[in-house]
Formats: structure tokens, C-alpha cells, sequence
């Protein structure tokens, strides 16, 4: 739980917190009774307390709620945010919560302001893992930072305007193609292709362990779902590679995705579902790539992914 709050810090740019957050382990009628929210099926939840935030909870790990403590704590004067953006952001950081494919449609979430129902979860965090994505991770905390006044989609809106510099229209329209060209802002351009590359053994193959650190802090997603994962390949020269997982597909069914550094004149940006069989022979220009992992085996055993050049 703390690797995870330093990573959210480092990553956010927020820092580290200057006070504690006190954990409570309780059982669950406690929890229950605690969080009065008049719900049964509450687990645990966050609420800011004097001296301290408190984490009130039936089950440990509990990241997701920490998470929710730690933008408290980063507010001047804390104040509930909004429940989509922030939900979303608990769980890609909490790897704790839920682990399930999205069921809802952005369309249906983005109304909720404050409490947002747990079958909207998996699509809120769908929905800000692709704002840190296009944004990077401290433009995703700012705006949910500052969407703590807003109550209408009218101010959410202003506050994407003003905070990332998009209409939450032309962003919901660029996730609804699930865009990864060159019109998105592309944070992995800058960050990961600034990043050291993959060492290639001398045979000309590259083997990466993927998911072998879900339970790892620096790994987005849940540690018992879907986990991304991100690798920055450097090719000298134009090659052909094949990629391909060195361990039972159907368990892992892995998805990976490449794209080019650089600016929009050399787009490149390829995504494929491995569980669907080796990708043989992709032609790639000379330069540097990030490649992204979607793991979701459900499991905590990891996939090999191995990739050849020819
Ligand atoms: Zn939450």
C-alpha cells in the first residue's frame, strides 16, 4: 500500500504525502455500519477525519481507497470530486477493485457526480486509463483534482477545456474510436520514448515477462484483472519481427499494441490479439516503439511474450 502511494505520487507529480492516512481493518457489518451509506455491499471506503484521513475496510490490501485519501490530502480544502473521474482513477491506481470488463457505456457514466453505482466502476477506470494514456498520469489528476465544484455536465465540460484543453465531447468521441494516432496528444510518445530501450539477446530475440508483476505498484490495472504494461523498443535498422506468447494462449490471451515514436510524418500504430495466434513477420521502419501489453488472464501467473527479428 505504500509502493502505491509513492508510485501514485511520482507518477501524479503530487509527491508523497506530508501526513498519514489511518487504516482501519474491520469486519464487514463494522464496515458496513462505519461508512453509512446505507448500502450492504460496501467493503470499505475513505473519509476525511481530524487529525487524519481515515481508510475504513474489511480486506487488506486495500489500495483503491487510499487513493481516494491521498487526493483529499492533496486538495487545499478537501472536498468531494467527481465520482466518475475520480472512481476511475481509484481503481486504475487501487488495483484492489474490480477486475471486470466494462458493461455500461461512457454515455451512461459520465452523468454521476457523486456515487457512482459499482456496475459503472470498470468503465469509469476504462475511461481514465485512456485520459492518462492520451494525457499522461498528473494531467489525469489535475482534472480530477479540479472537478470538485462541478455537478453538471455543462461544468465538466469547462473544467476539461480549462484543465487538458479539450471538450469532454471531442475526448468522449476520441475514446469512443479507442484512437491511438497521431490527432490524440500521445503522452507514451514523450514519456516512454524517452525511456531506455529493451536489450535484445544476440540471437535476435527480446523475452518479456508480462504479468509476472501484477501485484508489482508500477503495473496499471487490477492485480487480479486486465494489467497494462509498457516496454520501449529501439530497432536500428528496418526489420521484420514476429511476436509471439511462450506460454499456453488461451490463458493469457494478451494484447499488445505498437506504436512509433515520433511525430505524426511516421504514424505507426498497430495493435493485435495474440490469443488469435504468433503474429508473423510485421515490417517495422527503423526507430524507437512502445510497445503496450493488455494482460488479462485473471491469473497471477505470468505469460512469456517472445519477439523475434528476422
Ligand atoms: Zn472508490
Amino acid at each position: 500500500m505504500e509502493k502505491m502511494l509513492s508510485f501514485l505520487g511520482r507518477e501524479t507529480e503530487l509527491g508523497d504525502l506530508e501526513q498519514p492516512v489511518d487504516v482501519y481493518l474491520l469486519a464487514e457489518e463494522q464496515v458496513v455500519e462505519t461508512c453509512g451509506l446505507g448500502i450492504d455491499d460496501v467493503y470499505a471506503c475513505a473519509f476525511v477525519a481530524e487529525p487524519n484521513p481515515v481508510v475504513v475496510t474489511s480486506y487488506l490490501p486495500t489500495e483503491h481507497e487510499l487513493v481516494h485519501a491521498y487526493l483529499s490530502l492533496k486538495q487545499d480544502e478537501p472536498k468531494t470530486r467527481y465520482a466518475f473521474l475520480e472512481e476511475g482513477l481509484a481503481s486504475v491506481y487501487g488495483r484492489d477493485g474490480s477486475s471486470s470488463a466494462p458493461t455500461t457505456s461512457l454515455e451512461e457514466g459520465l452523468p454521476f457526480d457523486r456515487s457512482l453505482p459499482l456496475d459503472q466502476y470498470p468503465r469509469a477506470a476504462h475511461f481514465m486509463n485512456f485520459v492518462i494514456d492520451e494525457f499522461g498520469p498528473a494531467a489525469a489528476a489535475r482534472v480530477v483534482l479540479a472537478s470538485s465544484e462541478v455537478r453538471d455536465m455543462d461544468a465538466l465540460n469547462s473544467t476539461f477545456i480549462e484543465t487538458l484543453g479539450t471538450s469532454i465531447n471531442a475526448l468522449a468521441e476520441l475514446y469512443e474510436q479507442e484512437s491511438v494516432s497521431c490527432t490524440s496528444a500521445g503522452w507514451q510518445r514523450g514519456y516512454d520514448c524517452g525511456a531506455p530501450a529493451e536489450e535484445w539477446h544476440l540471437s535476435g530475440t527480446l523475452q518479456l515477462d508480462i504479468g509476472r508483476e501484477c501485484r508489482s505498484p508500477t503495473v496499471l490495472g487490477s492485480s487480479d484483472g486486465p494489467a497494462f504494461e509498457r516496454f520501449t523498443l529501439e530497432f536500428p535498422e528496418a526489420t521484420t519481427v514476429s511476436i509471439r506468447m511462450d506460454t499456453p494462449v488461451e490463458e493469457h490471451h494478451a494484447t499488445i499494441r505498437l506504436t512509433k515514436c515520433g511525430t505524426c510524418d511516421d504514424e505507426f500504430s498497430f495493435v493485435y490479439d495474440l490469443s488469435r495466434g504468433p503474429l508473423f513477420e510485421l515490417q517495422l521502419d527503423p526507430g524507437k516503439y512502445v510497445l503496450r501489453t493488455l494482460y488479462s488472464s485473471g491469473q497471477s501467473e505470468p505469460g512469456v511474450l517472445v519477439i523475434r527479428q528476422q
